[in-house]
Parts: structure tokens; sequence; C-alpha cells
């Protein structure tokens, strides 16, 4: 059965909630080696999108995500608002004129996170979302004849590892970079979040489809 746009409310309603469970613990990441404000920016764009979210859920996928991306650009804010908003227009790009089933989803994913590695001039392992963001564009980039239960499962797994991994490394982009070696021992606040939204699409993944 395809996965269609229908499921977006459900989707935003879940990423609302899960930032929403875990606002205290992003927020005191963010403090610790940003300016404590990711919680907040984050919020300004789901309850844009949770406002926005029957229009949204009758579009096809590509303008689905150029909306999607326009509305984190204009609401986040931040140095994640230019980044989320960039991730989804690409995508939209990428995907344009295309039937989106989980091959096109993985190639449009793998070329929206190839333009927030522009955007933010950055690379894996400087400490951001993006050490969650790219391993899992890769692992959908490779496993996309997976069975989805499966495919779930690593994506899962995959999110975690890269949260994690950013405790021990050296922050060289963004405002965790002004700290120096002070930011080793901390995760980074927006690969925190990305990790949590990514486990709570699959969540609702899961229920759904399996
Ligand atoms: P700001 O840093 O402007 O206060 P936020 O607090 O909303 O914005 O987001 C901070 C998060 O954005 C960081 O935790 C990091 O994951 C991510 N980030 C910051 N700068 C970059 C960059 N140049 N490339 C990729 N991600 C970045
Ligand atoms: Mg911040």
């Amino acid at each position: 059965m395809p996965i269609t746009p229908e499921i977006l409310p459900d989707l935003i309603q879940a990423l609302n909630d899960v930032i929403a469970d875990n606002a205290l613990e992003v927020a005191e990441l963010d403090r610790a080696i940003g300016d404590g404000d990711h919680v907040v920016n984050l919020q300004r764009g789901l309850t844009a999108l949770v406002e926005q979210q029957a229009q949204i859920a009758e579009l096809d996928w590509v303008s689905a995500w150029q909306k999607i991306g326009m509305i984190c650009m204009s609401k986040i804010g931040g140095a994640s608002g230019s980044l989320f908003g960039t991730l989804f227009v690409s995508m939209a790009k990428a995907a344009k004129g295309k039937t989106v089933d989980i091959a096109v989803f993985a190639e449009a994913f793998l070329a929206g996170v190839e333009s927030m590695k522009l955007r933010g001039k950055a690379e894996a392992g400087e400490k951001t979302m993006l050490d969650v963001l790219i391993p899992v564009a890769e692992l959908l980039q490779q496993s996309v004849d997976m069975q989805l239960p499966d495919l779930l499962e690593q994506v899962q797994v995959t999110a975690n590892n890269g949260v994690e991994s950013t405790r021990d490394m050296l922050a060289t982009k963004g405002r965790a970079s002004f700290l120096g070696e002070r930011s080793l021992g901390h995760i980074d606040a927006g690969a925190k979040s990305s990790q949590l939204m990514i486990a709570a699409i699959v969540a609702v993944l899961q229920g759904k489809y399996e």
C-alpha cells in the first residue's frame, strides 16, 4: 500500500507531541552548548504546521514538501529554520515530476540532506543534526529493497547511534563551535531533536503499516 500525504496530519501531530514531551531535555542541551532557543524555534514551526495540516494533507508529496519547507523557513528561525527549510524544499525539487515511492523518497531525502550540507557549510562529524540525518539518508539509499518493518527498525537504530555519536565530537559549526573543547561531552540539541522526530515518524509508520 503506498504511503500518501493523507498521513501528514498524524506525522505532524506526532512531531509536535514528541518535541513537547522532550522540550525540557532538548532545551537543556541547547542551553549547555548553544543559546537555549532550539525548542522554541522548532515549536513555532510545528505550531504553524499543525494549523495548516489539513491543507497540507490535500497536496501531493512534492507540493506538501515545498509548503512544509516554506513554513520551516518562515517560522522556525535560527540556524535550524533555514536548514529544515532547505531539506524540504530540496526534497520537493528532487522529486518533482516523479511518482513518490520509497526509492524516490530515499533519493529526495539524500538530495535534501546534501543541500543542508551546502547551506550550513557542514559535513558529518561536526556535531550537528547532520550527524543524525546523513547516516539515515545513506541507510535509506542503500536499503530501499528492505521490508518496511526492517527498514524502520534500522532507521531508528541509525538515528540513535547518530545522536549518541555527537557526544564526543568537537563542535566546529554553529554556536557550539564558539566553545571549542568545552563542547565535548555534550549531545548536540539539533541532533537530539532530529532523532526524536525520526523516532516519532517511525512509530507512526509502524502503527499504520505493520
Ligand atoms: P541557533 O543555533 O541559530 O540558535 P537553533 O538553536 O534552532 O539555532 O538550532 C541549533 C542547531 O542547529 C544545532 O544544535 C545544530 O544541530 C544545528 N546547526 C547549527 N549550525 C549548523 C550548520 N552550520 N550546519 C548544520 N547544522 C547546524
Ligand atoms: Mg539555539
